[in-house]
């Protein structure tokens, strides 16, 4: 009897161990990077990495995790968080997706310039890619304060450049965001003090484009 005491009771302890490990973990989490806080090195410093990965995107994180606890955007998707929210809940679930898309659009080694469907599309409403780049750029500078340049696509596949304020990002205004950039100064101060446009004009030598036009899709 007692030898199957034994077992049973290792089962519950178990089960009980999972269960609480289960209900202790967190919705969202860092997501992991294909490369190493220095591999961006000289566009982003790894201070900045360390800090603006590491500290303020986690930070983000951690307070949504916590906002959403007892509400009713508990077992949403972050997507629908950001579309539905307000107030602090969308302020920490619009910056943990808008880090999650910028952080993962980098590479040390990317593809430069798009091709395919996107870079034809570019070049419909742009023209070239260089005026694309400018725009992008000048929507970037003319963000007043704390806030986001995006390239984002309609329901219909056209591009559209959309600056947000704060944690802003275009699936409010049911466009896909494709591209994002940074524009508080958390992003760029320790590498370019107030320089915002040298910023904006080196980040295109660490932007992915095989990223982006997999977020354009077909
Ligand atoms: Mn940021």
């Amino acid at each position: 009897m007692k030898t199957l005491r034994i077992p049973r009771l290792s089962v519950w302890l178990l089960f009980f161990v999972i269960a609480t490990n289960s209900m202790a973990q967190a919705t969202f989490s860092l997501p992991k990077l294909p490369y190493a806080n220095n591999a961006l090195e000289p566009v982003i410093s790894e201070q900045t990495m360390n800090l603006h990965y590491g500290k303020h995107l986690q930070g983000y994180i951690t307070n949504l995790n916590k906002l959403i606890v007892g509400t009713a955007f508990e077992q949403a998707d972050l997507i629908s968080i950001v579309k539905q929210s307000d107030g602090a809940i969308f302020n920490n679930a619009g910056q943990t997706l808008n880090h999650n898309l910028y952080f993962l659009q980098f590479s040390a080694t990317p593809k430069l310039v798009p091709t395919g469907v996107l870079f034809d599309r570019i070049i419909q409403q742009w023209g070239n890619f260089d005026s694309f780049k400018m725009e992008f750029e000048n929507a970037g500078m003319g963000v007043f304060g704390s806030g986001w340049v995006w390239l984002a696509k309609t329901d219909n596949g056209e591009l559209r450049i959309v600056k947000e304020l704060n944690a802003g990002n275009p699936v409010t205004k049911n466009m896909e965001p494709l591209l994002g950039v940074d524009v508080w100064e958390h992003a760029y101060y320790l590498d370019y003090q107030n320089v915002r446009a040298k910023h904006l004009s080196e980040l295109w030598k660490i932007i992915d484009w095989n990223v982006i036009e997999q977020r354009y899709g077909e």
